[in-house]
């Protein structure tokens, strides 16, 4: 991931809630189609331009044939602002984040999400690495990755939950993480559907496991989906020890029993 610094340079007369506006506009469909990351972007204005600082899964992320038809709108209603086209400075790599992944194009994905990573929630099933979102077929109805992004941030905040010793809701969280027929995972197993269809290349779905009322019975279980054996002989990634190539699913040895 990359640092970078957006500059909206002033071009004409504006105010400052205009500016804002449109700025605010753009950099959401930039969010919304993958091309930047996180949710917070600190801003300061200079003498002569507004300017942002982004975190960018790869340096050509704004380039503006990554850019969605919104974004793309959104770009040209800037200068009804007063602004020019944004400049790009990139800084530097970003130290706390993890690598994007190499492939151009990988060959199968999946789906997984963990509450600390600000990042795509598709990764290359090769590496484990986060894809890109706008590299893939928009999945959304505006085409774009909005749902899928919004879907993500639900996942995180519900896992964020799940994660601490002193729960604000109980059991709730981990039931939606965990339950194969929770809205959560339906919703989820349906974005991975789609990009398998739209990509052409299988795309699994990753099925949280944190807890299991009998652990003896855990390392033998089967898959929730279609109930035939998927336990893998050696762990994927050093985290799966389950595939179920039929249903797309992989999980793990429910965490608490490790
Ligand atoms: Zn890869
Ligand atoms: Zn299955």
């Amino acid at each position: 991931m990359w640092v970078a610094e957006l500059r909206f340079r002033l071009i004409a007369d504006t105010k400052l809630s205009m500016a804002e506006q449109q700025i605010r506009r753009y950099l959401e469909t930039l969010i919304f189609n993958g091309q930047i990351l996180g949710r917070e972007f600190p801003s300061y204005q200079t003498d002569d331009a507004f300017c942002s600082r982004v975190v960018l899964p790869a340096q050509d992320a704004l380039a503006k044939q990554h850019h969605s038809l919104l974004g793309l709108a959104a770009m040209e209603a800037l200068a009804q602002a007063g602004l020019a086209y944004p400049q790009l400075s990139l800084l530097g790599a970003d130290l706390m984040s993890s690598h994007t992944d190499p492939c151009q194009v990988p060959e199968y994905f999946i789906v997984f999400n963990h509450f600390a990573e600000n990042i795509s929630p598709v990764r290359c099933a090769e590496h484990f690495a986060p894809v890109p979102l706008y590299r893939l077929q928009p999945t959304g109805s505006k085409q774009d990755h909005e749902e899928l992004i919004r879907w993500q941030l639900q996942y995180q905040a519900l896992d964020e939950i799940q994660m601490q010793q002193d729960r604000v809701v109980d059991k709730s969280a981990e039931k939606a993480l965990q339950g194969l027929h929770s809205k959560l995972n339906r919703q989820g197993r349906r974005f991975a559907r789609r990009i398998e269809q739209q990509e052409g290349k299988a795309c699994y779905y990753y099925l949280y496991s944190g807890s299991s009322p009998d652990c003896q019975a855990e390392a033998t279980k089967a898959c929730p989906s279609c109930g035939a054996p998927w336990r893998l002989e050696q762990s994927w990634h050093e985290l799966f020890q389950f595939r179920c190539e039929p249903c797309r699913l992989v999980s793990n040895i429910a965490w608490d029993c490790q």
